[in-house]
């Protein structure tokens, strides 16, 4: 992408009314727009950093077995009713049509699914299965001020798993979680898994995903030596510096970490309320057991921005970055040109900052926009028939060959 020919891009000034880094950098290096307090608009490095989030999503979730599909946000209020959210779940958006018709915007998708799903499970046999999908929710929130991070709008991905029992969807919940450590891992993201529960006596179980970052809105005990890891705020009997409980080796560090994902074991709940049943072989019919995973596509990108900055901007991680290579050429030069001509041939993602502005806006706008790579074309280097590299955390900078710099950013 030639930045001259883009109409939307970075900003000089950081907005006046952003309270959080993802807030700020975000507006300012041209990702995002807010409407209002938590609704926001996309802008084309936004919507590529959110594309590309998804893509990591929808791979894992293909590999294990999950069925993309499409569910609506425009929701009958009867099925909310018919499983009591309508009245119990605060944060529901609640429209009132001109006929006087009640409906909700979808925060979640256990009321459509399981009547959708009803029709393809019959038996034993059409067990288990896992349609998921990467649709907008909605959240009435009182106070909306955490950017991308908390919106009353926002892109998620959430699979339903329908099961034969209870052994069969821990199976698969740790199959879920091993994808969902790969899925953060791909987006340069550690998270820790936590499990909300009050022990044996709780008939149900939560696991919450988070990543490490003060702004989050979790505080964590987590153990140094192994993957042990609670909410604090749900267990209390933890405390700091104690000695882990799982592996005796470690202790416990306090931390605050945003939620990225979570899955929920919502046991036959919502199989009763829509009265979807299997057949077993010996003709005795079943509610299944069902599960929900939830990853915040969005939160997830604001997260990535809080993790990943410096005081100069952004530093996407590469698997996220809305392009790989930042092109800067300090004289607007033919062999500029030829460079991004080979480096698209090769199937490197490269923004070309060829616009008609001094050099060190350039470099300015480099870092604020945070491509892992930044190559720089410059007389100097010319001369010598290289180009500079220098990558976005970090400060050498490197000569060497296009056919070098081609090897080196394939590799
Ligand atoms: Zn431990």
């Amino acid at each position: 992408m030639k930045m001259s020919r883009m109409g939307i891009g970075p900003i000089k000034q950081a907005p006046k009314d952003a309270e959080t880094i993802n807030h700020k950098l975000l507006v300012q290096a041209g990702f995002v727009r807010q409407l209002m307090a938590g609704v926001y608009t996309y802008l084309p490095f936004g919507l590529r950093v959110l594309r590309k989030i998804e893509k990591i999503v929808r791979e894992e979730m293909d590999a294990i077995g999950g069925e993309e599909i499409l569910m609506p946000m425009l929701h009958p209020a009867e099925i909310w009713k018919k499983t009591g959210g309508w009245d119990n779940i605060d944060v529901l958006f609640k429209l009132r049509s001109r006929t006087d018709r009640d409906y909700a915007l979808g925060q979640s998708q256990e009321e459509v699914v399981t009547p959708t799903m009803k029709e393809f499970i019959q038996s034993y046999r059409d067990l288990p299965r896992m349609p998921y999908h990467i649709q907008w929710k909605f959240r009435d929130e009182l106070r909306s001020k955490s950017g991308i991070m908390r919106g009353r709008e926002f892109l998620m991905k959430d699979m339903y798993s329908f099961h034969l029992d209870q052994a069969d969807f821990d199976r698969f919940y740790e199959i879920a979680k091993k994808a969902y450590l790969k899925i953060f891992a791909r987006m340069g993201l550690t998270a820790k898994v936590t499990e909300a529960s009050g022990g044996a006596f709780t008939e149900k179980v939560s696991y919450e995903f988070e990543v490490l970052t003060e702004a989050g809105e979790v505080n964590i005990l987590y153990c140094e030596k192994c993957e042990f890891c609670v909410n604090v705020d749900d267990i209390t009997s933890y405390k700091r510096g104690a000695q882990c409980p799982k592996c005796s080796e470690g202790q416990l560090q306090e931390a605050v970490a945003a939620e990225v994902g979570n899955v929920f074991d919502l046991g036959q709940k919502y199989a009763k309320a829509f009265e979807v049943k299997a057949t077993l072989a010996t003709g005795e019919s079943i509610f299944p057991i069902m599960g929900c995973y939830g990853i915040g596509i969005s939160r997830t990108m604001g997260v990535i921005v809080e993790k990943f900055h410096d005081d100069k901007g952004i530093i996407w991680p590469e698997g996220v970055a809305p392009y790989q290579v930042h092109l800067i050429d300090i004289r607007q030069t033919e062999k500029a040109q030829e460079i991004y001509d080979r480096l698209e041939a090769a199937g490197i993602e490269v923004l070309w900052d060829d616009r008609d502005i001094n050099v060190g806006g350039k470099f300015t706008d480099a870092d604020l926009i945070g491509c892992p790579w930044r190559v720089v074309v410059s007389e100097k280097s010319l001369a010598e028939g290289q180009v500079e590299l220098k990558a976005r955390k970090g400060e050498d900078t490197e000569l060497l060959s296009v056919e070098k710099l081609l090897e080196k950013l394939k590799g």
